[in-house]
């Protein structure tokens, strides 16, 4: 694959896009497209086309590399990716459907069948630019998170440590979080430093494929969001089923309830370590590995302190502080925003997009934390405007521009719903245009076509006002907490 990005012309630090889910033609290409000098930039398919379009354009990708399952979203933008040249499918030549319309389209194993199996790997400079993966985790347009393979290398090095997610040439990881979600959380290469067995899920998310990939592979770490989990974990209860082999799995992205660590723990007795981390930061932050005296308490004492988000992995910096940006004691109850720095953590996004996002060298979450005497870090809130659902970003702003949009509407606030299944789940708040009866069935429907399916707010409620704050700015803060409790319609 390295020749055939040559043969290509592809220049040192040229970005080589994937919409792919995990499986091992995804895994050729972060190796073969880094090694051989150029950037491999994960692209979510998730996201709404137009969306995608956007993110290919500011990237400048040149090659667009696919599975077949996203075959309609190449088919909604390919018109509009001014940068790329070539479109390969990630298939067997005879699976690559005729008339697409994709200009030049090849399949995979064609563009790479013909070139000769040896490479001579350059020695790169190790500040050089290896892969790039956007956030919607932020306010206005995705930014891209630019890492390097020093930082990488560095990563990996830190996540395969026995007190971060202690990885083997004796384990079978299985990395169910996307690859296209900050590299799959830095397994595809930890997995290759240590040795360790992969097993690739490809699309199949579901509690029963998932168990029987578990089962049928020996799988003994596996790691995912919480919604993932808690499908596996229902289709578990329906066939009263065990785990042969899987003695712990990673679980983060979002908080991951207490009620499923004590499940996997006291049914199934795999370990929960739960983890924190951010696309800005490769992304692993914290993992909630216990200390030699916690390791000795009682169970319902451990799961406690396993239910936080973790201890800094070696590398990693934090700090938390009030609003003044004073430091906050590590007492477990100070709660302030959280800052951190490191090796792997970004200085600034690529293309300097959003200016410079340091505060006196720090990178600030956008999460409220406290941090105890032993390190352990715990997430309270969120600073940053945005929703998390299901383990994907869905930005307030975009939600609340559009609602303004609407004739019916003065003034809308979106804020997040604790939901059992997606963890937080939109809900839009209204205050209708005097004289204008719109309805939520109205409002909802105004979203299609607008942002992708699972983005729309699952409710909409009317109130006289929202809350502002002295400079006109709505409190987002003020409305979470008025609608604390609040049950969305079917959660
Ligand atoms: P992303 O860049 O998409 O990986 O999102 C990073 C953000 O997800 C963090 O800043 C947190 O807001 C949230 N997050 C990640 N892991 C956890 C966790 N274990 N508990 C609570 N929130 C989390």
């Amino acid at each position: 694959m390295a020749n055939a990005l040559d043969r290509l012309g592809l220049a040192a630090g040229d970005r080589v896009a994937t919409l792919a889910w995990n499986g091992y033609r995804h895994f050729e290409l972060y190796f073969g497209v880094t090694g051989s000098g150029r950037v491999v930039h994960t692209i979510n398919p998730r996201l709404a086309p137009d969306q995608v379009a956007w993110i290919a354009n500011d990237a400048e990708d040149q090659v667009l590399c696919f599975d077949m399952t996203f075959l309609p979203i190449v088919k909604a933008v390919w018109s509009k990716c001014s940068t790329v040249k070539h479109w390969v499918a990630l298939c067997d030549a005879d699976k690559l459907p005729a008339d697409t319309g994709i200009p030049g389209l090849v399949s995979y194993e064609a563009w790479i069948g013909r070139e000769p199996v040896g490479y001579a790997w350059p020695q790169l400079d190790e500040r050089c630019a290896a892969a790039l993966c956007y956030t919607s985790g932020t306010t206005g347009n995705p930014k891209g998170a630019l890492y390097s393979h020093r930082s990488t290398l560095l990563h990996t090095f830190a996540v395969s440590m026995p007190d971060a997610l202690s990885l083997s040439a004796s384990d079978t990881i299985l990395p169910v979080v996307p690859m296209f979600h900050v590299n799959a959380w830095g397994l595809p290469y930890a997995a290759a430093m240590t040795g360790a067995k992969l097993v690739f899920p490809g699309g199949a998310l579901d509690g029963k494929s998932v168990y029987e990939l578990i089962e049928g592979e020996n799988v003994t770490m596996a790691a995912g969001v919480p919604t993932v989990w808690l499908g596996l974990l229902n289709h578990m209860a329906e066939v009263g089923g065990k785990f042969a082999s899987m003695r712990r799995t990673v679980i983060g992205g979002s908080a991951c309830p207490p009620a499923m660590i004590r499940t996997f723990k006291e049914k199934y007795d795999v370990t929960v370590l739960h983890a924190w981390g951010m696309t800005e930061m490769s992304p692993v932050g914290t993992v909630g590995t216990l200390k030699l005296q916690q390791s000795r308490l009682p169970l319902d004492d451990r799961l406690a302190i396993m239910g936080k988000q973790g201890r800094a992995v070696y590398g990693v910096d934090m700090k938390i502080v009030d609003g003044e940006g004073r430091e906050l004691p590590w007492d477990g109850k100070s709660a302030g925003d959280l800052l951190v720095k490191g090796p792997w953590i970004i200085s600034q996004y690529f293309k300097a997009a959003g200016g410079d996002p340091l505060v006196d060298g720090w990178f600030p979450t956008g999460d409220v934390a406290t941090i105890d005497a032993d390190g352990f870090m715990q997430i309270t809130d969120r600073s940053k405007d945005v929703i998390k659902s299901g383990g994907e970003w869905i930005s307030s702003i975009d939600v609340e521009n559009i609602a303004m949009a609407h004739p019916g509407v003065a003034m809308a606030a979106c804020i997040g719903i604790t939901h059992p299944k997606w963890d937080e789940r939109p809900v839009l708040v209204v205050v209708r245009r005097a004289g204008t009866n719109v309805t939520a069935a109205e409002l909802r429907a105004f979203y299609e076509g607008k942002i992708a399916k699972w983005q729309v707010p699952d409710d909409v409620v009317f109130v006289d006002a929202i809350p502002l704050g002295a400079t006109g700015k709505m409190q987002k803060v003020k409305l979470r907490e008025q609608f604390k409790g609040y049950v969305l319609p079917g959660a």
